[in-house]
C-alpha cells in the first residue's frame, strides 16, 4: 500500500529512513513502514509552484479573514503522482482524500476500508482551507477526524495513516488483534456467548463487536490501594470472558452510550445493561 502526502511541511512526518524524527517514526508503524508492509511519499506543496517565492495560498475571493491554498500548486503535485484523474479512478483501489474540518467523520470502519486500497493521497490543508475546487475535481472525499479546527491536515493525515497501517497484515503481533479492540467489526465471535468453544483461553483482548474495549490491568495486582478484579486472577476463561464483555458494555454506556445502537448485543448483553 502506498500512501501520498501533500503538504508545506514535510519534515512533519519523515519517512522511515530519514535521520529526522517524523511522527511516524515510532513504534509499530515505524516498524511496518521499514518492513515494507506500506510506503509513505511526503511531497513538498512549494515544489510545484512557478514563482520566486513559491507562493502556495492566496487571499479569499469575496473577502474575510486569512489565506487559501491556490489549487494550481496541488493540481500539478497530485497529477505528477500519476494516480488515475478523478473520473477514471477505481475507487476500490485508489482514494485521494482531502482532509478538512468539513469532511466525513474518520472512523475505525474508513480505517477498515482505506486499509483495503493500493494507494490513498492525503492532501493536508493550511490556513483558512483549501480552494473548494480541489474538492470537486481532485478528491474523492473530504476526511475530518473530529469535531474540532486543526491549524492544519498534518496531525489529521498522521492519525489516517497510523489507524490505516496497523490494519495491514503483518504489521501488528497477532492478525486478530485489529479485531478485538474498540469499535471491532461487528463478529459473532465477538460475543463470549456466542463463542465457538467457551473454554478457550480468551484472547489479548476479548472482540468488542463494535464497542469500546475493556480496561486492562497489569502486574502489580494491588497498586495504591487498588486491586484488579478478582475473576482475572482466578483461571476461568469463560468467567474472564463474561466479565470482559460485561466490562466492555458499562465503559461503552458511561462514555459511548451511542455505540450500543448499532453493536451486536445478545439478550445476557441486554440484560446486565438494564440492571446498570
Ligand atoms: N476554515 C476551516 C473551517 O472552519 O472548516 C478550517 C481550516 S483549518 C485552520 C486548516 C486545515 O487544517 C484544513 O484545511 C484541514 O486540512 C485541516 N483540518 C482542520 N481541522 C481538521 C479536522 N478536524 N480534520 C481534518 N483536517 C482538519
Amino acid at each position: 500500500m502506498r500512501f501520498d502526502i501533500v503538504t508545506i511541511f514535510p519534515a512533519f512526518f519523515s519517512s522511515p529512513d530519514a535521520s529526522a524524527t517524523g511522527v511516524l517514526n515510532f513504534g509499530v508503524v515505524a516498524r511496518g513502514l521499514r518492513e515494507g508492509v506500506a510506503e509513505v511519499h511526503t511531497h513538498d506543496l512549494r515544489s510545484f509552484t512557478h514563482d520566486r517565492h513559491r507562493t502556495v495560498d492566496d487571499r479569499p475571493f469575496g473577502g474575510g479573514e486569512g489565506m487559501v491554498l491556490k489549487p494550481e500548486p496541488i493540481f500539478d503535485c497530485v497529477e505528477s503522482l500519476q494516480v488515475a484523474p478523478k473520473s477514471g479512478r477505481d475507487t476500490h483501489r485508489q482514494s485521494v482524500i482531502l482532509l478538512s474540518a468539513q469532511g466525513k467523520r474518520f472512523s475505525q470502519a474508513t480505517a477498515r476500508r482505506l486499509a483495503t486500497l493500493d494507494r490513498v493521497v492525503l492532501i493536508c490543508g493550511r490556513y483558512e482551507g483549501v480552494d473548494e475546487r480541489v474538492s470537486q475535481l481532485l478528491c474523492d472525499e473530504e476526511l475530518s477526524i473530529g469535531d474540532y479546527v486543526l491549524s492544519g491536515g498534518e496531525l489529521a493525515a498522521s492519525v489516517v495513516v497510523d489507524s490505516v497501517v496497523r490494519l495491514l497484515p503483518g504489521v501488528l503481533g497477532h492478525a486478530d488483534s485489529s479485531k478485538f479492540e474498540s469499535f471491532g467489526e461487528d463478529d459473532a465471535a465477538s460475543n463470549p456467548t456466542t463463542e465457538s468453544n467457551s473454554q478457550d483461553p480468551p484472547r489479548a483482548t476479548n472482540a468488542s463487536g463494535g464497542l469500546l474495549d475493556y480496561p486492562h490491568y497489569t502486574r502489580p495486582a494491588e497498586f495504591r490501594g487498588v486491586a484488579i478484579p478478582e475473576v482475572l486472577a482466578e483461571g476461568d476463561h469463560a468467567a474472564v470472558r463474561r466479565w470482559r464483555r460485561q466490562a466492555a458494555l458499562a465503559k461503552t454506556l458511561a462514555n459511548r452510550p451511542d455505540l450500543l445502537e448499532n453493536a451486536e448485543l445478545s439478550d445476557e448483553d441486554r440484560e446486565f445493561l438494564a440492571g446498570l
